[in-house]
């Protein structure tokens, strides 16, 4: 975001945090940007120009996944947030990686960052190894504020593909630095603070804690939090008083070592209760962008509904997917006072092959971790269900997608990855054709 960009008063964000949006927006009037009646009919309608663009992903996020997490969460007759978006399609996840098609994470949010499909492991470049510009980077062009957020390390694939170009998603540390040093990332929140730190330097969070002694700083660049702040501007924050409290225009926050949770089998140590909520994180996300008048990109990942499911954890999975819907719930919220904010909600690939079953004893995929889970009841009703794994791996099944505001509907039906890029781009960048 540059120094001289127009700043537009701070708007919404006290009202959505106090849940009465219609009632205080009427209350305070003045300097209040609440979209017209036409504009929210045409964002409805899938039409007009998007000015920001909100982008869920849940890590591993298949049918089965979303399904469970419904059934579990609000039962038959209820609707997770994320599928009560206006349009459905369904997203073809393959990799090109010449040792097989069913992608990682790194070549499938290149392809949703960069529109090209490249190989496992790649971040933002393609197989050739070129960067290619991403979304991000597209964005802060045209002077648009950006952001990345998850509970994983905020230096992982997912997040990492949209705002950096490295030919191994392990290079965390580059990650880091390209960040805050070349594409300028406005808002960066989440864990991986050991890839900020230099070793025998700790930052704010223990090096071998009891919950994994393996975690430790591990910066071969020197102490980047002390840069971002010192010569980027950040605003550094590892708490959630320190993130409510936030007011900087850019705005760096680590949260955990390494993950904001620890992703085991049941009972082996899994823990879900990162120190900041995904959707707390997600709401300092748009008040902090929003400001912008020029409008904003934001990447909002659940990293664990993956992690668990490689574990083949179906509580904490369905959890996790629970806890995405609340941050997506926040993302529509402002989407439908704003009217031109294009919200998507999807996955990079399904992970655990993992299928909803009736409770009875008959385990078809055999024992051991991939044993079936369950079972879990259905909520308002007195039916349950079991959750059963067919690998601990990634899967190449297609994933949902459900979108609304402008561009929305060209994402109804069955499409690479990499079309959802150009819906993202020429939703805000390009007249759609024909219209
Ligand atoms: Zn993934």
């Amino acid at each position: 975001m540059s120094d001289t960009r127009m700043r537009a008063p701070r708007r919404w964000p006290a009202v959505v945090a106090a849940g009465a949006l219609t009632a205080a927006v009427v209350a305070t009037g003045a300097g209040v940007a609440v979209a017209a009646d036409e504009d929210r009919d045409r964002a409805r309608s899938g039409q007009g120009r998007a000015n920001n663009v909100i982008l869920f992903i849940g890590d591993g996020m298949g049918a089965a996944h979303r399904n469970a997490a419904r059934l579990a969460g609000v039962g038959l007759e209820g609707d997770l947030v994320m599928d009560s978006l206006d349009y459905a399609g369904l997203i073809k996840t393959d990799a090109a990686d010449p040792n097989g098609f069913i992608t990682d994470s790194a070549a499938s949010a290149t392809s949703y960052a960069t529109g090209v499909k490249t190989y496992n492991g790649a971040i933002g470049v393609d197989v050739n190894n070129n960067p290619v510009q991403t979304l991000i980077e597209r964005a802060e062009s045209a002077g648009k504020a950006t952001g990345l957020v998850t509970t994983g390390q905020v230096t992982d694939a997912s997040t990492a593909a949209f705002g950096a170009h490295v030919e191994n998603r392990s290079e965390q540390t580059e990650i880091a630095r390209q960040y805050i040093e070349e594409t300028g990332v406005d808002v960066l929140l989440g864990g991986g603070e050991d890839f900020w730190y230099p070793a025998g330097d700790p930052g704010t969070f223990p090096d071998a804690p009891a919950e994994d002694p393996a975690e430790g700083s591990r910066s071969n660049q020197g102490n980047l939090v002390q840069r971002a702040t010192d010569e980027f501007g950040y605003q550094y924050v590892t708490s959630p008083y320190e993130l409510t409290a936030a007011n900087g225009e850019k705005l760096l926050g680590l949260f955990a070592n390494q993950e904001m949770f620890q992703q085991r089998p049941e009972g082996q140590g899994d823990i879900y209760d990162p120190v900041v909520s995904l959707e707390e994180m997600t709401r300092k996300a748009i008040e902090t962008l929003s400001q912008s008048r020029r409008g904003f990109v934001l990447i909002v990942e659940e990293e664990a509904v993956d992690e668990m499911a490689h574990s083949n954890n179906a509580q904490r999975t369905i959890d996790t997917v629970l806890e995405l819907d609340k941050a997506v719930a926040v993302g529509k919220q402002f989407a439908e006072q704003d009217g031109r904010t294009l919200v998507i909600t999807t996955a990079d690939h399904e992970t655990g092959g993992m299928a909803i079953e009736d409770t009875g004893s008959n385990d078809e995929s055999g024992d051991g971790v991939s044993a079936e889970d369950g079972p879990f009841p259905v909520a308002g009703s007195a039916f349950s269900f079991n959750v059963d794994w067919t690998t601990t791996g990634h899967t190449n099944v297609d994933v949902p997608l459900t979108a609304m505001g402008p561009g929305a509907d060209r994402l109804a039906g069955v499409h690479e990855n990499t079309f959802v890029h150009q819906v993202m781009l020429e939703s805000m960048f390009r007249a759609r054709p024909g219209r």
